[in-house]
């Protein structure tokens, strides 16, 4: 079976090994506030430090999803005005967390939220919202429609608002392209996407002001409160108990890992040839028209609910997973994920399937 699945997609092949080493360890039957629990930990981190060169200040911390991100973003940081900028069904739910979490809260706060088009970059001025805004949350790349926000969009945000704080759901991106983390204070992602792992860990990465201000606000009413979280990672430990196989697996996935600078390109590359190989067909398109701000890491293709449907039948038929449409596209596009964990010779094989059949 071949998955072109987003999410959650191909894990890598070595992982099976990796979880038989964990067992055989010991590992996952000891407690997870023991020195060898620790020091995995702590080597996790430090890998994942190395490859995405995280800064040396910047700390790491766990979770069990991004979706909990989300919520421990609206309970554990400034109370009152959150602006959440998207485009797709990625964005616009993590927005529908925040809202209810804060109104919950008090009736005070303000989470706003404005909506870009698909083909167009947001953009960016000193309007009235922006100017109260604590929080400004953003989507690295929208997993639902194939779309990306450039790194030079990246660097506007921090240069007009270098006071806030920026938080980024970088799910379907890190691991597969190169991030500039100081760019934003808070990056968060789960392991399932770029990482190659299954699913059932997430991670958040904090610049010293978005520490700073989670000490400050000093929420702790949640098991997952960031004040605590970020107390327990001192120790490499956790509030509650991990998905200890899982961040093993992370340590002993980045010290296989290729430095981020070496596999981004070979991601780039790739989707440099799905897009111009995508181009030729005229019942399937691709549906980011624009260039700029296609994602590299999913690719979205556009067609009739009829055709979409059936490709994916003839896909099965081949033991070949597309994944399908999300959102407001959920019946008119599928979607390729373009993972480090796919093989050249996979996306080979797809390219030979969709050349066969995408007419
Ligand atoms: C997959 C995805 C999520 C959700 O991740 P979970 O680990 O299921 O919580 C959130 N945001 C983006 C952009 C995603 O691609």
């Amino acid at each position: 079976m071949l998955s072109f699945y987003p999410g959650p997609s191909k894990i890598y092949p070595q992982v099976v090994d990796f979880i038989q080493e964990a067992q055989q360890t010991g590992l996952l039957s000891m407690n997870h506030r023991s020195q060898p629990f620790m020091e995995v930990c702590q080597k996790a981190i430090e890998g994942l430090k190395a490859k995405l060169h995280i800064p040396a200040d910047y700390t790491v911390v766990f979770t069990s999803s991004a979706t909990e991100v989300w919520e421990i973003i609206a309970q554990s940081f400034p109370q009152d005005h959150q602006y959440h900028i998207f485009n797709g069904s990625f964005g616009e739910k993590w927005f529908d967390y925040s809202a209810k979490i804060k109104l919950w809260h008090s009736k005070e706060t303000r989470v706003l939220s404005t909506k870009f088009p698909l083909n167009d970059e947001k953009k960016l001025d000193h309007s009235e919202i922006y100017d109260r805004a604590e929080i400004i949350c953003l989507t690295l790349n929208e997993t639902a429609n194939g779309t990306a926000l450039s790194p030079e969009f990246m660097s506007k945000v921090r240069q007009l608002y270098p006071e806030k704080l920026i938080a980024v759901d970088a799910t379907s991106s890190l691991g597969g392209v190169v991030i500039d983390f100081s760019q934003a204070d808070i990056w968060f992602a789960s392991v399932q996407k770029c990482l190659g792992l299954p699913a059932g860990l997430g991670l958040i990465i904090l610049s010293p002001n978005a520490v700073h201000k989670a000490y400050d606000v000093h929420e702790r009413n949640h098991y997952n409160s960031l004040a605590s979280i970020l107390d327990n990672i001192r120790k490499y430990q956790t509030p509650y108990t991990p998905n200890v196989l899982n961040i093993y697996l992370l340590m002993r996935i980045m010290e296989m890992v290729e430095p981020i600078e070496i596999v981004s390109q070979r991601i780039k590359q790739q989707a440099d040839f799905y897009y111009q190989f995508l181009a030729q067909f005229t019942e399937y398109q691709l549906l980011v028209s624009n260039p700029l701000v296609r994602s590299q890491t999913v690719i979205a293709i556009h067609a009739s609910e009829e055709k979409i449907k059936e490709i994916k039948e003839k896909s099965q038929k081949q033991n070949i997973i597309l994944g399908n449409g999300y959102g407001e596209w959920k019946e008119t596009t599928f979607r390729v994920a373009n993972f480090p964990a796919i093989t050249a010779d996979e996306i080979a094989q797809l390219q030979d399937f969709l050349q066969k059949n995408l007419h």
